[in-house]
C-alpha cells in the first residue's frame, strides 16, 4: 500500500476525502494544495503506519525509501535541499490524526538546521536573527519533544537572556545573544542526555517522526481519546511540510482565525494575528497578539488574500473553519484549516444561517448541532465580562449558572429557601433523604461523586444547576464550612457556580438568562435574539423531519407548561406521588398511610381526591389536546412518613395515637429492600381504594376540563406491572371509575389504560399484557435497575470505575443499555404489536433525552420518547438526526 503521499506546486495525490487515511490535518492541507490555495509543499505519511510502528518499535519496512522520494519531491518544489549550506531546506514535523485532538500531540520546527545550515540560513535570508531565532526554536522543541530535555529548563536560559539584554519579548533579543543562546541550548542538551544534539538532518528527521507517533501514547492523548470515544487505532499520520517563516521581520507574521465568531455564531472573520512571529506564538501568550482587521494595516496584500482565502475555504468546506497561516516577506500561506470547535449558540446560529446562505440543506444542518449541547442554550448564563477567576473546579453534572449562600445541609435549605433566599447546597454527596434541600437550592456542589452520582442525576432532572466531584474543596459540614487551599468559605458566603464548565467562583456573579429563555419568557423579542431564532428554526426543521414524538415528563401545571413551551407533544410521565408531598398534602397522605383499615384510609382519601383533581385539571389544561400519561402511585409508602422529630409528634396528634405506637408503626412499614418490595401496582392491589381515589380524581378533572372545551387525552398507567393478573386487577378498577364518574356527570371521556414496562418478566410476556393493556411505556430507569440487577442509588461506588475499564462502554442509566435493556425492549414492543397491532409504545425515564438512545428507539420504532422539560429540545433534535 502507498504509505507517503505528496502535495506541492498545485497539485496533492490525496484530497478531504481521505482523512482517515491521511488524518485530517494531511486531507485538507492536499484539499487546500489541490484548490490552488497557497500552501508550502509537503507529504504525509499515512496514520497505519504510526500503528505498525507502535506494535513493533521499529520503522516499518520500505518505509526510509519512500520518505527519500519524497524529500527528493520536496526539495524541487521548494528549489532547496535538505542539509544544504548554502540553501537549506527546512521542515516541520507535524501530527494529525482522523479525528482532531487540539494539542495532544507534538509538532517540531526549522528541522534540518543545524551549526552549519543555520550560517546559510542567515546568508540567504540576509538576516542572523532570524536564523538563530529559528534554529533556537528548533533546538528547544527538539530537546523537549525528542529527546526529553524539559522545556523548562529551555525557558530559564531564555528568560536569562531576556533579562541580561534588557529585552522585554523574544522578538527583541539580539542575534549576538540567540548565537549564544544556541551555544547554551546545545550544552544543555548535551548535559541532560549525555550526547550531543544531532546536526545530520536525516537524523532529526526520523527523530522527529518517531516522537510523533509516540506522542500517540502520551497519556493526554490517551486520556482525551478515552473521554471523547476515540478509537485507539490506526493512531497519527505525520506531516512533513517546507518551512515558512513569520519570523523574517516586519513584513512576516503568523496568526489564527476563525472564519465565524466560534464562540456567538456571528458572521465575521474573527483572529488573531503578531508580526515577525513563528508557529505557536500566538497562542503562547508570550506577546499579545493584535486583532485580526490590524493585519489590514501592517500586511495589507496578505490580509486582502487572507480575506478571499478564508471566504472561499469556508464554501468550500461548507462550514466554519479554523485557520493557521503565515506571512513570510509579504507573502501568504495557509498551513492548516479544519473545522472549527464552537459553543452550542455559535453552531445553532451558523448552522441556520449556512441554509439560509444555500451552502448547505436543512438536513445537513440538522446534523451540525450536538443534540446533547442544545440545553446550554436553556440555562442562565454567567456574566463573564468582567473575566472572573475560579477557585475550584469539579465536573460539569449539569449547566446552568446560580449564585446563592452556601449552607450544608437539607434542611437549612429548606428553611432558608422558604424565605425568599438564594442557597447553594454543598456537601460531600446527597442522598434521596437531602432532596427537599435540593428543591429549595439554586444549585448543587459536591465534593465526591461522579456524572452519574445521586446529586448529578437528580439535578439534571430538575434542570438544576450542579458541578459534583469537586475534591478540591474540603466540606466540613459540621462546622458549617469549606475550604479551598488557604481559602475558607463559612454558612452564608456567596459562591457561584457554572454548570457548564464545572467553575466554582466566590461571590455573586451577575447572570443573565439565555436569549432562548428571554424570547420565551416575552422579555426579548424574536428578531433581536439570532441564537434564538437559530434555535426555533432547526428544531423547526427537525420537526418535519423526525417520526419519534417527544413528550415530556412533568408532574405539575407548572412543569406541563415549560414543556409546552419547549414544544413538547404531550405528557409521557405524570408521577402523582410528587403530589402528595407539598404543603398540607403530605399530613393527609401520612394518615392514609398509618391509617388502621379501609374506612381510615378512605377517609384520608376523601381529603387528597379534591387535591389530586385540582393538579389533574391544570396539567390537562396546559396540554389541551396533548395525551397525558398519568402513573398511579408508584413508591413504597414508608417513603412518605416522617422519620422522627417534630414531624412524628405532629403526625401522631392528628391521628391520635401516642407518639411510641406511630413509631412502631412506621417500623411496621420498613422493608429492607424497598426498590424490590410494597411498591407500584402491588399498592393498588393491596388497598384498591387507592387506585379508586385516582382514577376518580382524574376522570373527575377530565370531564371538567372536557366541559369547558378542553381536549382531553388522559392515559392511565400502572406501574411496575409484572404478571398480566396485576394489569387486570387494577384495570377492572379503572374502567369500573370511569363508568360510575360517566354516571354522575354525564359525560363521557375516553381514555386509554397501559403499563409501564420496567421489569423483565413484563418484557417478556409482553405478548399477553398487550391484550389488555393499550399502550407501554418503557420505563427504562427501572428497567436497567432490574435487568442489569443494579441500585442506581448504590451504583455511584462501582459505575464510575466500571466505565472506565471499558466493562460498561457508557453509564447505563444515561445511555440506553442496547444490548441487554434494549433487547428487551425490542422484544417486547415486537410482542405486544404481535397482539395488539395498533399498541402505542413509548419510553420515560433518564433515557428519553440521551440522543444515543433516542436513536435507538428510533430504530426500534417506538412512538414517542419522554424525557425532562428541559431536554426535549435535545430529544426532537436528535429524533430527527436519527432518520
Ligand atoms: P497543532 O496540531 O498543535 O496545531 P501544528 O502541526 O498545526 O500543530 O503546528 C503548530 C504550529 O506550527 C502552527 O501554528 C503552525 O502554523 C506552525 N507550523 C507548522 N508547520 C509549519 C511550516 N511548515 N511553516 C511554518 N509554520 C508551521
Ligand atoms: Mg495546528
Ligand atoms: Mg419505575
Amino acid at each position: 500500500d502507498k504509505a507517503v503521499f505528496f502535495f506541492g506546486n498545485g497539485k496533492a495525490e490525496a484530497g478531504r476525502e481521505d482523512r482517515d487515511l491521511l488524518g485530517g490535518k494531511g486531507a485538507n492541507l492536499m484539499e487546500m494544495t489541490n484548490l490552488g490555495v497557497p500552501v508550502p509543499p509537503g507529504f504525509t505519511i499515512a496514520c497505519n503506519l504510526c500503528d505498525l510502528y507502535l506494535a513493533s518499535g521499529k520503522v516499518p519496512n520500505g518505509l526510509h525509501a519512500d520518505v527519500e522520494n519524497a524529500i527528493a519531491r520536496l526539495e524541487e518544489a521548494a528549489g532547496r535541499r535538505f542539509g544544504d549550506v548554502t540553501n537549506p531546506l527546512l521542515v516541520s514535523v507535524r501530527s494529525g490524526a482522523r479525528v482532531s485532538m487540539p494539542g495532544m500531540m507534538e509538532t517540531i520546527l526549522n528541522l534540518g538546521l543545524n551549526d552549519d545550515t543555520v550560517k546559510g540560513l542567515a546568508a540567504q535570508s540576509g538576516s542572523p536573527r532570524f536564523a538563530y531565532d529559528s534554529y533556537r526554536r528548533l533546538l528547544q522543541m527538539y530537546g523537549d519533544v525528542v529527546l526529553g530535555v524539559p522545556f523548562a529548563d529551555f525557558e530559564h536560559l531564555l528568560a536569562a537572556k531576556r533579562l541580561t539584554t534588557g529585552a522585554k519579548t523574544d522578538a527583541e533579543l539580539p542575534a549576538e545573544s540567540l548565537m549564544v543562546l544556541v551555544q547554551e541550548y546545545q550544552a544543555l542538551i548535551k548535559t541532560v542526555t549525555g550526547k550531543p544534539f544531532p546536526h545530520d538532518p536525516r537524523e532529526q528527521l526520523w527523530g522527529a517522526i518517531e516522537a510523533v507517533w509516540r506522542s500517540w501514547t502520551l497519556k493526554k492523548a490517551v486520556d482525551y481519546r478515552r473521554v471523547n470515544h476515540i478509537a485507539e487505532t490506526p493512531g497519527t499520520a505525520v506531516n512533513i511540510v517546507a518551512m515558512v517563516f513569520g519570523n523574517l521581520g516586519d513584513d512576516s507574521g503568523t496568526g489564527v482565525a476563525f472564519t465565524r465568531d466560534p464562540s456567538t455564531g456571528e458572521k465575521r472573520f474573527y483572529g488573531e494575528f503578531l508580526v515577525n512571529a513563528q508557529g505557536e506564538d500566538v497562542v503562547a501568550g508570550i506577546r499579545t497578539p493584535e486583532p485580526i482587521e490590524r493585519m489590514a494595516q501592517h500586511l495589507p496584500q496578505a490580509y486582502e488574500d487572507l480575506l478571499r482565502t478564508q471566504a472561499l475555504l469556508e464554501r468550500h468546506f461548507r462550514d466554519m473553519q479554523d485557520l493557521e497561516f503565515t506571512v513570510e516577506r509579504g507573502k501568504l500561506y495557509l498551513l492548516q484549516t479544519r473545522t472549527g470547535k464552537r459553543t452550542a449558540a455559535a453552531a445553532v446560529r451558523i448552522a441556520r444561517e449556512l441554509v439560509h446562505e444555500g451552502l448547505i440543506t436543512q438536513p445537513e444542518a440538522l446534523q451540525r448541532v450536538p443534540a446533547k449541547q442544545l440545553d446550554q442554550l436553556l440555562h442562565p448564563i454567567i456574566d463573564r465580562r468582567s473575566k472572573p477567576q475560579a477557585i475550584a473546579k469539579g465536573l460539569p453534572a449539569s449547566p446552568g449558572a446560580a449564585s446563592g449562600m452556601v449552607v450544608f445541609d437539607a434542611d437549612v435549605a429548606e428553611a432558608r429557601g422558604a424565605r425568599g433566599e438564594s442557597v447553594i447546597l454543598v456537601c460531600d454527596e446527597t442522598t434521596p433523604e437531602d432532596f427537599h434541600g435540593m428543591v429549595a437550592a439554586r444549585a448543587i456542589l459536591t465534593a465526591r461523586g461522579g456524572m452519574t452520582s445521586h446529586a448529578a442525576v437528580v439535578a439534571r432532572g430538575m434542570g438544576k444547576c450542579a458541578i459534583v466531584g469537586c475534591d478540591a474543596i474540603r466540606v466540613n459540614a459540621g462546622n458549617r464550612r469549606f475550604t479551598v487551599g488557604e481559602t475558607e468559605v463559612v454558612e452564608g458566603d456567596w459562591i457561584t457556580l457554572d454548570g457548564a464548565t464545572g467553575d466554582v467562583f466566590l461571590g455573586d456573579l451577575p447572570t443573565v438568562p439565555s436569549e432562548v429563555m428571554q424570547v420565551n419568557a416575552g422579555t426579548r423579542k424574536a428578531a433581536d435574539a439570532p441564537v434564538y431564532q437559530g434555535f426555533a428554526e432547526l428544531l423547526a426543521w427537525a420537526d418535519g423531519q423526525r417520526r419519534l414524538s417527544v413528550r415530556a415528563n412533568a408532574d405539575t401545571p407548572h412543569d406541563a407548561q415549560v414543556a409546552r413551551a419547549f414544544g413538547a407533544e404531550g405528557i409521557g410521565l405524570c408521577r402523582t406521588e410528587h403530589m402528595f408531598f407539598d404543603g398540607d398534602r403530605i399530613h393527609s397522605m401520612r394518615e392514609m398511610i398509618v391509617a388502621h383499615d379501609e374506612g381510615g384510609r378512605r377517609r384520608a382519601l376523601g381529603k387528597l381526591l379534591p387535591m389530586q383533581r385540582g393538579d389533574f385539571e391544570g396539567i390537562f389544561a396546559a396540554m389541551d389536546g396533548f395525551p397525558v400519561t398519568i402513573r398511579l402511585l408508584d413508591p413504597p409508602l414508608h417513603e412518605f412518613l416522617p422519620h422522627g422529630g417534630e414531624e412524628a409528634k405532629l403526625l401522631a396528634r392528628r391521628i391520635g395515637v401516642t407518639r411510641r405506637e406511630l413509631m412502631r408503626l412506621v417500623e411496621t412499614l420498613r422493608e429492607s429492600n424497598p426498590m424490590l418490595g410494597h411498591r407500584g401496582c402491588r399498592l393498588g392491589v393491596t388497598y384498591p381504594e387507592i387506585t379508586e381515589m385516582q382514577a376518580r380524581a382524574i376522570f373527575e378533572a377530565a370531564t371538567a376540563c372536557q366541559q369547558r372545551g378542553i381536549v382531553v387525552k388522559p392515559e392511565i398507567m400502572i406501574p411496575l406491572v409484572s404478571t398480566v393478573e396485576e394489569f387486570r386487577h387494577q384495570r377492572r378498577i379503572v374502567d369500573r371509575m370511569a363508568e360510575i364518574v360517566r354516571t354522575e356527570t354525564g359525560t363521557r371521556v375516553e381514555y386509554l389504560v397501559g403499563t409501564m414496562i420496567e421489569l423483565p418478566r413484563a418484557a417478556l410476556t409482553a405478548a399477553a399484557i398487550a391484550k389488555e393493556a393499550e399502550f407501554f411505556s418503557f420505563g427504562t430507569n427501572d428497567l436497567t435497575q432490574t435487568t442489569l440487577g443494579l441500585s442506581r442509588d448504590d451504583a455511584g461506588r462501582f459505575l464510575p470505575l466500571y466505565v472506565e475499564r471499558g466493562i460498561y462502554p457508557e453509564d447505563p442509566f444515561q445511555v440506553l443499555d442496547v444490548d441487554g435493556v434494549g433487547r428487551l425492549i425490542s422484544m417486547a414492543t415486537a410482542d405486544g404489536r404481535g397482539s395488539r397491532p395498533a399498541l402505542k409504545v413509548g419510553i420515560c425515564g433518564e433515557h428519553g433525552g440521551d440522543p444515543k438512545s433516542v436513536a435507538f428507539c428510533h430504530q426500534t420504532g417506538l412512538d414517542y420518547v419522554s424525557c425532562s422539560p428541559f431536554r426535549v429540545p435535545i430529544a426532537r433534535l436528535a429524533a430527527a438526526q436519527a432518520t
